[in-house]
């Protein structure tokens, strides 16, 4: 694909994007016109055509390619696409043009016309790339039918010049390349689709390793890592609106108690209880995250420590009011936390530290309350 951005290309292509692309293939196009136009003129110059048959073919092959560059450089290919449906690249209104032009070539270019039947493949060639297999096809059958037509007509009209043997022969060698051809679109058309499906995958793949690297398997929360991420882009806006950010350490209470009584299982489900409880009482924006074991830690933006202190407050009645029944009845869990402010990206480590500090000594104070710092 053509990238260049120099003033010059950019007048000419217009502006990077798919539609550059559709232009400079259309101008490829006129320049492959432009040569046939040129090869006409060489053949009449050796007097092997007619200016009465090799003109109007050079002006009509040269005037279809300046129309379909004009149509894509105007961008009125894209008009013709939001209102019509018609494929931006309008290959098939293309593919048909080039078809005619090479059967008007096979008429006209009389002890020559052979070449013509190398353009009529080349054009379906083009044409596969673009459309799907049974447009290729069909395709590829009205080639075979305007030649059958072009031949016939060659014959009745000078059956000297124009044996209806030969003509049949070189329908006969075309169909066959034409069916190679066909072949060959199939392939590309399974190739493209593996390629489609690979793509899919691999984004599915890459959407699964970014879930897998940033949440917790146990408890669906993000991880250590991605609240560690949030905080750096939490911080930064905050810093730039001067508003204040809260962290909370929360550390659940004699936990292990809670594995020794209900079994691994049971704490594991107390855990996912857990999270499952908090994350209902909290607001949009703010993250709780796990930070290990049975220790979590919460963001709370554009808060100050007195409303996260509140908001732990909310939390600890949410938990006295909902036990873990679940697991087993009237089964309570308490936890101590530890809160402090956040003052920007330089002070995610010691507010970290300081809520750990905080939690620390809500433990050493009896437990199920909350410290800030
Ligand atoms: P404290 O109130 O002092 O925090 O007491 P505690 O028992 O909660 O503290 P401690 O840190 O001694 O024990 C934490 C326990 O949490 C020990 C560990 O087995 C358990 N734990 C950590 N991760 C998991 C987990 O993923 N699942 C389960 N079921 N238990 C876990
Ligand atoms: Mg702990
Ligand atoms: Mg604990």
């Amino acid at each position: 694909m053509n990238n260049s951005t120099t003033p010059a290309a950019d007048w000419l292509l217009g502006p990077a994007g798919p539609q550059r692309w559709r232009v400079t293939q259309s101008l490829l196009a006129l320049g492959a016109y432009a040569l046939l136009a040129l090869v006409l003129t060489w053949q009449w110059r050796l007097d092997l055509i007619s200016t009465r048959a090799a003109l109007p073919l050079g002006v009509a092959g040269l005037g279809c390619g300046v129309v379909f560059a004009g149509l894509m450089r105007s961008g009125l290919n894209q008009v013709l696409h939001r209102r019509f449906g018609c494929e931006s690249s309008l290959t098939l209104p293309q593919s048909i043009a080039g078809l005619l032009g090479a059967v008007w070539v096979y008429l006209v270019t009389g002890p020559v016309r052979g070449a013509a039947l190398g353009l009529l493949v080349l054009v379906v060639v083009f044409a596969m790339f673009r459309l799907g297999p049974r447009e290729a096809l069909g395709l590829a059958a009205a080639a075979l039918l305007l030649l059958g037509a072009a031949s016939r007509w060659l014959v009745l009209s000078d059956a000297f010049h124009f044996p209806a043997e030969v003509e049949v022969l070189n329908l006969a060698y075309t169909t066959v390349v034409l069916a190679g051809v066909a072949l060959l679109a199939m392939r590309v058309t399974q190739l493209r689709e593996q390629h489609q499906q690979q793509r899919v995958a691999l984004q599915h793949a890459l959407a699964r390793i970014s879930e897998l690297a940033t949440r917790d398997e146990l408890t669906g929360l993000p991880n250590r890592r991605a609240i560690l991420d949030q905080l750096a882009t939490e911080t930064a806006r905050q810093a730039r609106k001067k508003l204040p950010l809260a962290l909370a350490l929360i550390d659940l209470d004699h936990f292990k108690r809670i594995n020794d009584e209900h079994g691994h299982a049971g704490g594991d489900q107390v855990l996912r209880g857990f999270a499952h409880r908090v994350e209902s009482e909290l607001r949009g924006g703010d993250v709780m995250a796990r930070w290990g074991g049975e220790e979590f830690l919460l963001m709370l933006p554009d808060t100050s420590i007195e409303a996260a202190q509140q908001c732990l407050e909310r939390l600890r009645e949410r938990l006295r009011q909902t036990p873990f029944d679940e697991v087993a009845p009237g089964l309570s869990l308490t936890f101590s936390a530890g809160v402090t402010g956040c003052l920007g990206q330089g002070d995610i480590d010691s507010a970290i530290e300081r809520a750990d500090q905080a939690m620390y000594r809500a433990k050493q104070a009896g437990r199920d309350r909350i410290e800030a710092s």
